[in-house]
Order: C-alpha cells, then sequence, then structure tokens
C-alpha cells in the first residue's frame, strides 16, 4: 500500500485541497507529520500566528472563541476524524481566529506553513492548480450568500446614480452604486461582508434598500482610475437620457417594500405559509416577511413577535396593548424568516449568539412607517421583536386622547404656560409619549423652537429638531440637555427623566425660562415628587420649576359597534366606585373590530395642577400620600374617578380597568 494512503484519505477532505488531484496530494503528504495531543492540552491559540493546518485523525477537539464583552471563551464548534482546522493560516499566516483544545487524546497530521510553502516553491504547478478551486470556491461562496459577483467593465453606470455617494466615501469603503432595480439600489462592494459601510450608505440613500453585489479590488480600482472621471463629468454624452431614467429609477425606490404588500393584500387570507411555498417563481420568504408586516400595520399592531418554540415558528402582535397569536409558522421557515427580518434591518444574519438591534423604514402610500427590530437568542433560536414606530403625526391631538372635557382643559391651560415642568407618568406603555407629543403639536408654531431629546424618536414631528441619544458614545440625555440650552429653545421635550443629572438639568432649564415636557416612571401623580427627591433633587428647586403632573394610563376603546350594557355585581361596583346598578359595557365582537371587541384606545387621567397650596406642601418635601390628600380635597380627579367615568360611558370595560389601573379601596 502507498505509504501516503492514510494521509491521502485526509487531504482530500479538506476544503482547502479537496479540488487537487491525487499527484499533487502526494506531494503535498510528503510534507505531514504525525501529533498526539493528550486531553486538556491546547493545540492552537487564539490570536497566535497561524503556522500550520491540522487533520484529526482520531480523537475530538473544541473550538473555543473568545467573546470580548463577556471576557469568557465561547465553544462554538466541536470536531472529530476527518475534519480538520487551521486551514487558512497555510495561505494567510493571519493570528489563529480562535483557540482548539483536545477534549480527548486526539490524533492529527499536521502540515506546516514552512514545509507547505517549501513543497509550493517546488511545484509552481500546485499553486495554479489551487488558484483556479479558489476562483470557484469565491464565485460559489457569494452565490451561497445570495450575493453576486459583478465585472464593471459591463455595465453602463449613470452619472446621477454614481453622484448619490460622495466620491471620498467610493474611494475610502471601496463601493460603487451601480442602480436602481424593484426599488432596490445595488450596491457594488469590494469587501460585502462590512455591514458598518452599508449602514453608512444608507445615510446618502434613505429609506431604499441595498443589496451588495461582489466586486474584486483590481475592478474597482481600475474603474475609479479611468472611468469615474468620464462618467461624473458626462463625458458619455448620453445625459439626457440618463436624466430620464434617473427619474424612473428614483420613483421605483421610494415605492420599497410596497409593491409586494400590496400584491400580497389581494389574497391575504390564503396567504398562509403552504400558499407562499407553492409560489415557485418569486421569493417566497421575501412575501412572507413582507405580508407578516403588511398585515401587522393593517391591524394596526406595535410590535411583532417571531418566537422560536418548539413546533415552529410563532408570529404574534401587540394591538391596542395586548399580545395576539398570529399564526405559527412550520420550523423550516424560522431560519430564512429570521434572516430576512435581520437583512432589511441591516443587522449581522451570521451573529446568532449575541442580541443585536437595527432599524428598518418603509413607505407606506404617503406616510414614513419606521421599525425597531432586536434580535435575542433564545432556547429554540433567534427571537426578533419588530416595534413599529408610527411617524404619522396626523394622529395626534390631546382631545383624542382625552375625552373629558374639564381635564382636557387642566392640560391645555398648563401647557400654554410660559416656562416650568409638565411631567406625565404611568409605566411603560401607558401612553405618556403620545401624550406629550399631542401636547407639543398644539404648541407647534414657526415663532417657537422646539428640541426633543428622545430614546427612541418614536414619532417624526416635522419643524421640530429631534434628537436621538446614543449613550454608546457618551451622547446620553444630560449631555443633550446641556447642548440645548444653548440653543435658545422655547420649549423642550426630554424622553424620559431617568436619573439624577437628567433632573437636575431638566429642572435647570425651567428654572431659566424654558417649557419643559418629560416622562417619569411613577405609578400616581403625587409620587413623582417622592421620586424627584430620591434622585437628590431638593423639594424646593422641585416646587418653584413645577407646573404640574399628568398621571396616565392607557386602555382598549370598546368598539361603538358591538357593545352591550350589563349590570356588574354589587362588589366590583363598589370597588370600582360605581353606584349599585349602574350599566357598563362590553364589547361582542364584531367584523368592524376584528372580533376583538375594541376598537383603539383612550387614556385615563389624573392631572395634578401646582396650585399654592401644592406648591407649598412639595417645597416642604411632604409625603405623597399628604399631597394627594390635599389634591383631592381641592378637587383633583383620580384615576380610579377617570376610569368610572369611562366605563359609565361605555368607552372601556371592567377588564380593562383592573388590567391597569391599581385602585385604592
Ligand atoms: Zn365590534
Amino acid at each position: 500500500m502507498n505509504p501516503w494512503e492514510e494521509a491521502l484519505i485526509y487531504l482530500r477532505k479538506t476544503e482547502l485541497l479537496s479540488g487537487l488531484d491525487d499527484g499533487i496530494l502526494e506531494k503535498i503528504a510528503v510534507a505531514l507529520q504525525k501529533a498526539v495531543y493528550p486531553a486538556g492540552s491546547v493545540i492552537v491559540k487564539e490570536g497566535e500566528p497561524g503556522d500550520a493546518l491540522y487533520l484529526i485523525t482520531k480523537g475530538l477537539v473544541e473550538v473555543k472563541k473568545r467573546e470580548p464583552s463577556l471576557g469568557v471563551d465561547l465553544t462554538v464548534a466541536k470536531m472529530g476524524e476527518g475534519e480538520c482546522f487551521g486551514e487558512m493560516s497555510l495561505l494567510s499566516g493571519k493570528p489563529r481566529s480562535a483557540t482548539i483544545i483536545a477534549s480527548e487524546p486526539t490524533e492529527v497530521y499536521k502540515l506546516a506553513k514552512k514545509e507547505f510553502d517549501a513543497v509550493l516553491a517546488g511545484n509552481p504547478s500546485i499553486s495554479l492548480a489551487m488558484n483556479r478551486i479558489f476562483a470557484a470556491r469565491i464565485e460559489e461562496m457569494n452565490l451561497n450568500r445570495g450575493l453576486s459577483m459583478v465585472s464593471l467593465a459591463k455595465l453602463n453606470l449613470d452619472r446621477e446614480i454614481l453622484s448619490l455617494i460622495p466620491e471620498q466615501f467610493l474611494l475610502r469603503h471601496r463601493v460603487l452604486p451601480l442602480g436602481y432595480s424593484a426599488g432596490t439600489l445595488s450596491l457594488a462592494m469590494v469587501n460585502p461582508a462590512d455591514l458598518l459601510v452599508l449602514d453608512e450608505v444608507r445615510k446618502f440613500v434613505k429609506h431604499v434598500p441595498v443589496e451588495p453585489v461582489v466586486i474584486t479590488a483590481e475592478d474597482f480600482t481600475s474603474f475609479m482610475k479611468e472611468r469615474y472621471r468620464k462618467v461624473i463629468e458626462g463625458e458619455t454624452g448620453a445625459c439626457d437620457s440618463i436624466k430620464g431614467s434617473l427619474i424612473e429609477g428614483s420613483e421605483a425606490a421610494r415605492i420599497d417594500l410596497l409593491q409586494d404588500i400590496h400584491f400580497l393584500e389581494g389574497n391575504e387570507e390564503a396567504a398562509t405559509a403552504t400558499d407562499l411555498e407553492k409560489e415557485a417563481a418569486g421569493a417566497p420568504i421575501v412575501r412572507l416577511a413582507n405580508n407578516i408586516i403588511a398585515r401587522a400595520l393593517k391591524k394596526g399592531a406595535s410590535d411583532i413577535h417571531l418566537e422560536p418554540i418548539e413546533q415552529g415558528l410563532r408570529v404574534r402582535y401587540r394591538i391596542d396593548g395586548l399580545l395576539g397569536e398570529e399564526q405559527v409558522l412550520p420550523k423550516r421557515f424560522q431560519m430564512p424568516l429570521t434572516s430576512r427580518f435581520k437583512i432589511i434591518s441591516g443587522l449581522d444574519i451570521t451573529e446568532r449568539r449575541f442580541p443585536q438591534d437595527g432599524r428598518l423604514s418603509i413607505r407606506l402610500q404617503e406616510r414614513m412607517v419606521d421599525f425597531r427590530v432586536s434580535t435575542i437568542p433564545t432556547k429554540y433560536g433567534e427571537k426578533i421583536v419588530v416595534r413599529i414606530l408610527t411617524k404619522d403625526s396626523s394622529t395626534f391631538g390631546l382631545d383624542r386622547l382625552i375625552t373629558d372635557a374639564p381635564t382636557l382643559k387642566l392640560v391645555r391651560d398648563m401647557i400654554r404656560k410660559p416656562y416650568g415642568i409638565i411631567y406625565v407618568t404611568g409605566p411603560t406603555g401607558s401612553g405618556k409619549t403620545t401624550t406629550l407629543y399631542s401636547g407639543l403639536s398644539e404648541l407647534h408654531r414657526p415663532e417657537i423652537n422646539i428640541l426633543t431629546v428622545e430614546d427612541p424618536i418614536e414619532y417624526d414631528l416635522p419643524g421640530v429638531a429631534q434628537v436621538q441619544v446614543h449613550p454608546e458614545i457618551g451622547l446620553d440625555f444630560a449631555r443633550v440637555l446641556r447642548a440645548f440650552l444653548r440653543q435658545d429653545p422655547d420649549v423642550i421635550l426630554v424622553g424620559e427623566t431617568r436619573d439624577k443629572e437628567s433632573a437636575a438639568i431638566v429642572i435647570q432649564a425651567a428654572l431659566t425660562g424654558h417649557l419643559v415636557f418629560t416622562t417619569l416612571h411613577t405609578n400616581d401623580a403625587a409620587s413623582t415628587f417622592i421620586r424627584l427627591m430620591e434622585m437628590n433633587i431638593q423639594p424646593l428647586l422641585i416646587s418653584t420649576s413645577l407646573i404640574g403632573v399628568i398621571a396616565q394610563r392607557l386602555v382598549r376603546r370598546l368598539c361603538p359597534e358591538c357593545k352591550e350594557s350589563y349590570v356588574p355585581d354589587r362588589a366590583v361596583a363598589r370597588y370600582l366606585g360605581l353606584e349599585e346598578g349602574t350599566p357598563v359595557y362590553k364589547g361582542r365582537g364584531c367584523d368592524r373590530c376584528n372580533l376583538a371587541g375594541y376598537r383603539g384606545r383612550v387614556g385615563i387621567y389624573e392631572v395634578l395642577v401646582a396650585n399654592e397650596e401644592i406648591r407649598h406642601l412639595v417645597g416642604q418635601g411632604r409625603s405623597s400620600e399628604e399631597i394627594r390628600k390635599r389634591a383631592v380635597a381641592g378637587g383633583m380627579r383620580t384615576l380610579k374617578e377617570y376610569s368610572a367615568a369611562l366605563l359609565r360611558e361605555g368607552l372601556t370595560t371592567v377588564d380593562e380597568v383592573l388590567r391597569t389601573v391599581v385602585l385604592d379601596v
């Protein structure tokens, strides 16, 4: 038997060398050395120079990678007989990207880079054969990743498309915008794995999905050297026709995902996973993803949850504050569908072990809808939550939220004060931001300067300067606020007063003549002052800067088409503060409300206005109970009283009130 027969078997199994014929492999086999590692020994160490390829002939190894954010080594794979590692180091000599530890006594063939280089030097034909294999592999790899390789020589590039992105940027990142097709900008990249560059590009071409294609570095360089100027300076002599096509291109780009969404609406009911699968020609996963988004928008959902469970991928929508199951897709859709959501929101699809978050925007008829997408790894795979950030400010209006006329007047009087702070309080999901924005939109006039600092920016207010905080780069609430004060604002909206520093600056802003809107996480209006004192704010400063506090909850609004009255039992009525025998309402469920019994939402409010008496108590640092009592005695309508009024008017149900409001008996 050929002495290298055994070694050949293993060499044929390596990715790197498998395409070579046996004659060549035999020459490489000569350079192999046997090595044995006892259990627990480190074979290669991450970060050390890569100097050999290893073929496992017996045993088992673990591949560990250091996770810098956790400071631990995570096992990412196990390998056994017939598998190999360290291939790339033979070519690149780059540092090891992982640590390999023998978890059993392990035998390997080792091919040292030095020896391998010597074999190559003596046999140039090996290099040539390998080059051919690499070229084929790169092509195949790009195809597998859904990327295609393009050659610039064959393409006619448009001046307007090229000039979408500044030349400096193109040169620095080696990318080229090629053109629009089907509402997508195709972007040639030398390094398509560079997702950060994709993010940057999205800033130049807002709201247009970007699809990377691959070009070689040589192709890019020669294009920039020889053709870029000519195209940009319009020497192609085809300016007019290019302009014509550009306008079409831009139009197409604005349609984005919508074509598919509209396409799907027609057979929405029938578009189950099975049917989609049958749609042979199209891209079923793309349609499925679009369909999930379209249905969520149509149903008025605020969040989409894609959750891997044992049986498949569960899709749930949060509608009017409550999660409901939409469908469970077969397991085989899990990977491609989660990948699709990650791709469209600019996330790294190869990263599945760590949480990520990203954004995406689509244009729906006349309005833009923004989505915030986050992933977390769970037992059965990655869970994705898509938060729908409706940017349509036309839905605002204090009078839509506040159905009670006296309460509405109180709030309107408060926001017309020239300076001071209005706190809006309540738990997450209680609609604080909506109230703040509604207030802002009533104030918004060209002659006043409004600045907002938020996390995230949930709505677009045209003409208002909105700032997103980025704590990870040190741009936190406090820092933005300090900068605001130098920008001569009249009104400042602070998404949330979440710490001592931002609380202090908010108060400083109010005391220097600004009107400030902000939110706090407390249960009722009177607890606000305790919360601020816990943040080390002097009671006197709190009382001096205070305009008032709005505590609120958001409940589902009864569907007017199908609500019906009943008389609740005595104990419930008493608990809710209703007189015995008062009819309340519940929804039967009808076509108009998707059988939910509810349509939209309505607020429950408790408004504490800082009059002289309240100011005095707050300034003395009195307890919440005392302040609350005085406020009630002075006519403050409590959350409980407001709820009772909503129940009597048939605007919501007993269940909704019990779910959201903690009632003092
Ligand atoms: Zn109904």
